[in-house]
C-alpha cells in the first residue's frame, strides 16, 4: 500500500537523521508526489466578526470552548518545530485572526522564529484600522508591520454596501475599505485582495473590483467558490468559474497576458491586463486541473488538527501530541513527517466532496 510504504520511507529518512543527530537540519519536507512543504497556514481562532454565508453558513454558530483551542505557546512551539523541518512561510488566519485577544504579541513572537522569514495575515480587514487598546499610539495594521508581517490578504467580494451586508451578514464595507487603505498606507510588501466569485452576486462587479485594486495599489485575486462548509455553498446556480471571470474582464479591459513566472507562494495564476499593465490573479481550485501540482502547504486548525490538504477529510490530532508531557519536539517532528507522508496528490473537491467542517473551522 503506497501510504504505508511512504510512511516507512519517511520514517527511515527520519531515523537516519536522528542517528546522525542532525534532525534540526532538515531544510525541506517532501511528500510522495514531489510537493516540497515550506508553508504552514495557522488558524488561531474559529471566531469571526462576520458571517459569510459560504464560510459559516448558520448565524447561530457555536464557537469552540476555549480550552480546545491551542494556546499561543502551543502554536509557537508547532511553528518552531515546523521551521526546523523547513517551514519558512506562515500565514495566520481564522476565523478572523484579529478578533483573538493578544494576537499582536503572538504575531510578534512568530515573526522572530528562526527560519520563518515570511509571515502573512489573512483578514477581512475590518479591524486593521482599529487600535489594539484605546490609548495605543498605533493601529493594528501599524503594529503588524512593525513586527515584521510582510503580506496582508484582505477579503473583499463586493464594493456594494447591500451586497456586502448580504454576503457577510454585517454592514462593515466601510470598515473593510478603511482597513485596506490603512494596510496600504503602512507599506506592507504586498496587500492582496481576495474576491470569491459568485454568479448573480458579484459577477457584474468584477470590473469595479479590478479598478478599485488598481486605484488603491493592491493585487486582486479572484477565487472560485469551493465546496467547503456545507453542500449548499456551491451549486451550479452560484458557481462562477475563473474562465468566465477572465472573459468578463477581457471584455472590458482587453487581452490578459499570462505571467507564468509571477508567483506569490500560493496556487494563484497571474495575468497582466495589457492595456493598463495591472496584474490580477485567479485561484481556480475547481476548474484548474493543475491546481495541486505546486502545493507547498500544511494547515493547522485552531484546535490543533494538522491537515495535509484543504480539500480532503484527512486531519491528524497534533494537540494530543503537544499536550502529552512525555512527547518531545522530536516526536512532534515525526508527527509532522507522517502527516506530510499522507498528503494526497490532489484535493477531492471535484469528486462529489461532502464537507465535514466549515471553512471557518479549518482556516482559509
Ligand atoms: N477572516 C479572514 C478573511 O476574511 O480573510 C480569514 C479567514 S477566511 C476563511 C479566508 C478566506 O477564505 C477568505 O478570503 C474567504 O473568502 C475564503 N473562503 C471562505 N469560504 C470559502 C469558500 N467556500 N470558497 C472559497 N473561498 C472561501
Amino acid at each position: 500500500m503506497p501510504t504505508l510504504l511512504s510512511l516507512r520511507s519517511v520514517r527511515l529518512k527520519l531515523d537516519r537523521r536522528l542517528e546522525n543527530g542532525n534532525l534540526s537540519s532538515w531544510d525541506f519536507m517532501e511528500d510522495n508526489y514531489g510537493h516540497l512543504i515550506s508553508y504552514l497556514r495557522i488558524s488561531i481562532t474559529d471566531r469571526c466578526n462576520e458571517r459569510c454565508h459560504y464560510c459559516l453558513p448558520q448565524e447561530n454558530q457555536e464557537w469552540l470552548p476555549r480550552e480546545e483551542v491551542l494556546t499561543y505557546e502551543e502554536i509557537l512551539r508547532v511553528a518552531r518545530v515546523g521551521a526546523e523541518l523547513g517551514i519558512s512561510k506562515v500565514r495566520v488566519t481564522g476565523g478572523e485572526p484579529l478578533t483573538r485577544r493578544n494576537v499582536l504579541s503572538f504575531i510578534d513572537e512568530l515573526c522572530q522564529i528562526p527560519g520563518i522569514d515570511d509571515v502573512g495575515l489573512s483578514t477581512n480587514g475590518t479591524l486593521l484600522n482599529r487600535k489594539p487598546y484605546p490609548d495605543s499610539p498605533e493601529t493594528n495594521a501599524a503594529a503588524l508591520k512593525r513586527s515584521g508581517v510582510r503580506t496582508v490578504n484582505i477579503s473583499l467580494d463586493t464594493l456594494n454596501q447591500q451586497e456586502y451586508e448580504q454576503t457577510t451578514g454585517r454592514d462593515y464595507l466601510q470598515l473593510a475599505i478603511k482597513g485596506i487603505e490603512t494596510a496600504i498606507a503602512e507599506g506592507f510588501e504586498k496587500v492582496k485582495l481576495n474576491s470569491v466569485l459568485m454568479r448573480h452576486k458579484n459577477e457584474h462587479e468584477l470590473w469595479d473590483l479590478v479598478n478599485f485594486a488598481q486605484e488603491k495599489g493592491a493585487l486582486i485575486r479572484f477565487i472560485e467558490l469551493m465546496p467547503v462548509s456545507s453542500s449548499e455553498v456551491l451549486s451550479e446556480d452560484n458557481f462562477l468559474s475563473v474562465g468566465e471571470a477572465k472573459k468578463l474582464i477581457e471584455f472590458k479591459f482587453g487581452a490578459l497576458t499570462p505571467l507564468p513566472d509571477f508567483k506569490t507562494n500560493g496556487p494563484a495564476s497571474y495575468f497582466q491586463i495589457e492595456s493598463t499593465g495591472q496584474i490580477i490573479g485567479f485561484i481556480g481550485a475547481m476548474t484548474n486541473f493543475h491546481f495541486c501540482e505546486t502545493c507547498n502547504k500544511l494547515r493547522l486548525t485552531c484546535e490543533g488538527k494538522l491537515r495535509p490538504c484543504l480539500g480532503s477529510h484527512l486531519e491528524f490530532d497534533l494537540r494530543e501530541v503537544i499536550r502529552n508531557p512525555e512527547m518531545t519536539d522530536e516526536d512532534l517532528k515525526k508527527f509532522f513527517l507522517q502527516v506530510v507522508a499522507r498528503k494526497p496528490e490532489q484535493h477531492d473537491f471535484r469528486d462529489n466532496y461532502q464537507p465535514g467542517r466549515r471553512m471557518i473551522a479549518i482556516g482559509g
